[in-house]
């Protein structure tokens, strides 16, 4: 049987923000495809979010502004203590528009997987400095390890990225082209506020998983779910595995009428969820648990 390490690491960061302030509001800003700016209590959570220098065309991406005020941590993302990143993929992570935050914010964190931090040492290798702010988590699937940083208690939870299915060049014969992207779910408590974010994790591919993880065991207040999780057997494993109060979904397409016909499709899939149409809505959720944003 699996083992599920459940390890429990104490980090220092640099900035030492004060403590995540108790019973503040949540607020959620959508950046891009999957990327969010978490804040509360004075707690800045930055996931998925510096990516793409360059057009993609099935989703959205940070535009030019919006990245440059990432990369100089500037405006609304000067504070940010953690910088997360759930996997290498250009539509999640850019390994220079990454290591441009860290650079020009000294206080931040940056929790990702270990092929993350192999293309920032490639790319992008600085002095060290940003290296002594990674924290590249090296764990097999169904692990998790816990982190605390000041008021925010992480634990990130390796998930199987959702398949992609493709013809070998010799044989011809179908493989996985994902199977070994490493997947990094993170649930992120931010006073009482549990979130969860699943990266490009496919519920209906991680039944076993989910069961040994019992994420359902405690009360989470919102999860983010990608949208090629609408099949009924994920919505099913949403529902009975994971359990979350609200729903926000991601990963959506760039093009608007696809996007409002998705939109549209969800909202009856999961009642009272979440589509985020624009880059830079920002939601404010008052209290854990509140019915809807
Ligand atoms: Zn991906």
């Amino acid at each position: 049987m699996r083992s599920c390490a459940c390890l429990v690491l104490s980090v220092l960061c640099c900035g030492c923000a004060a403590p995540v302030e108790d019973g503040a509001p949540l607020a959620v800003t959508y950046l891009a495809n999957e990327g969010f700016l978490l804040e509360s209590g004075g707690a800045m959570v930055l996931v998925d979010a510096l990516f793409a220098g360059e057009e993609i065309e099935y989703c959205d991406v940070p535009g030019g502004a919006l990245r440059a005020e990432m990369e100089a941590a500037e405006g609304r993302f000067a504070d940010v203590d953690l910088v997360l990143d759930t996997h290498a993929h250009v539509d999640h992570f850019e390994p220079c528009s990454v290591a441009a935050h860290l650079r020009n914010n000294e206080r931040a964190l940056l929790v990702c997987p270990p092929q993350a931090a192999a293309a920032m040492q490639a790319e992008c290798p600085g002095d060290g400095e940003i290296a002594r702010r990674t924290r590249a988590l090296a764990l097999e699937p169904g692990q998790s390890i816990e982190l605390v940083e000041d008021g925010i208690r992480l634990t990130a939870l390796r998930l199987r990225h959702g398949r992609y299915l493709v013809p070998d060049e010799e044989t011809g014969r179908q493989y996985d082209r994902h199977e070994k992207v490493e997947n990094l779910a993170y649930l992120v408590e931010l006073g009482r506020w549990r979130i969860l974010h699943l990266g490009d994790a496919a519920l209906s591919q991680n039944e076993d998983l989910l069961a040994e993880l019992k994420l359902n065991e405690r009360p989470l207040d919102l999860a983010f779910v990608p949208c090629h999780c609408r099949d009924p057997e994920s919505l099913r494993l949403l529902a009975e595995r994971i359990a979350p109060a609200q729903v926000v979904w991601m990963h959506l397409p760039a093009e608007r009428p696809r996007k409002e016909a998705l939109a549209a499709f969800l909202a009856q899939a999961w009642p009272g969820s979440t589509v985020f149409l624009e880059p830079l809505e920002t939601r404010t959720l008052s209290a854990p648990g509140a019915p809807r944003m």
